[in-house]
């Protein structure tokens, strides 16, 4: 598997073993398995929100078809279960995402997301990866990660967290290894902050991610809670199974911060050192698996 699937198939496998844990508490759990139900009455292996905006933003991008047919996507995945897990409408809709996705419904696809400050979930940063994988290399991440990010999420932050993310994943790609990674990332996010000096102080957690312990860190799904959680497991782990594992029992939004973890740390370690079985359990293994390839050969 070369490094961009590994990213892709890393984060679909930390989405499914968050899924049943989203929400509990840290150290309420241990989870060592790819199990089933808890919080959504869900089988094994099941994937959500998260894998499926990623897998239609891939197809969107294999397909190069139009915002206006990938919105008219996220919507088909909502309410009519295109690229959900058992072709039922999705069983998991964040609030941000939720609301604008009702609106293109009702009056189409040139309703903007909301701006204000509160609309700052993860929903963006959750399924910015293959953006992130597609720009490599290209010279077009600013304003390409800009124009997908504010699709769902219209505050400068969540951008702002994008854009950190894929820069991240950029230098992983380039070989860095994490810390390196996460550095250059700080120093490029700077003259970006320099323009929205408001929003310096949101990002010094990240900066500083270094210095945080776990008790520091928060998990949930506000955006820069989301990526410091992601982070933080980035660099407390040395694979990618302790990666997803650590991020999992951080608590709270499992199943996203997992997921965004995991993409990472498919790019970073030479393998995703899971049971065989626990791919087994993922639905459509099969028809995901040929997405990614096709994915892989379009942006190489
Ligand atoms: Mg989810």
């Amino acid at each position: 598997m070369n490094k961009r699937k590994r990213a892709l198939w890393g984060f679909i496998i930390g989405d499914a073993y968050g899924v049943p844990m989203e929400f509990m508490e840290r150290d309420t759990f241990k989870v060592d398995d790819m199990i089933g139900y808890g919080c959504w009455d869900v089988p094994a292996g099941t994937w959500s929100d998260d894998s499926a905006m990623t897998l239609i933003t891939i197809e969107h991008l294999i397909h190069d078809t139009s915002i206006a047919d990938l919105k008219q996507a996220f919507c088909d995945w909502a309410f009519r279960g295109y690229w959900t897990y058992n072709d039922e409408p999705s069983f998991d809709v964040g609030l941000t995402i939720s609301e604008v996705l009702n609106r293109w419904e009702k009056n189409g696809p040139f309703e903007q997301a909301k701006t204000d400050e509160k609309s700052n979930g993860n929903g963006a940063l959750m399924r910015i990866l293959p953006i992130a994988l597609y720009s490599y290399k290209r010279s077009i991440e600013e304003r390409y990660v800009k124009d997908y990010a504010t699709l769902t999420h219209g505050h400068i932050r969540s951008t702002l967290c994008c854009m950190h993310y894929t820069y991240v994943v950029h230098h992983l790609m380039d070989g860095m290894t994490f810390a390196q990674s996460l550095e250059n990332a700080n120093k490029q996010l700077l003259p970006l902050l320099n323009e929205y000096p408001n929003e310096k102080p949101n990002f010094e957690r990240i900066f500083s991610i270094n210095e945080l312990t776990r008790d520091d860190i928060n998990s949930n799904g506000y955006v820069i809670h989301t990526l410091e959680a992601v982070y933080w497991s980035m660099l407390n782990s040395s694979s990618y199974y302790d990666t997803i594992f650590n991020a999992v029992h951080l608590g709270s939004d499992t199943d996203t911060v997992a997921a965004i973890a995991g993409g990472l740390a498919g790019i970073y370690y030479d393998e995703l050192n899971v049971p065989e079985d626990w791919m087994e359990l993922i639905p459509k293994r099969d028809e995901i698996d040929k997405l990614l390839d096709r994915f892989v050969k379009v942006i190489f």
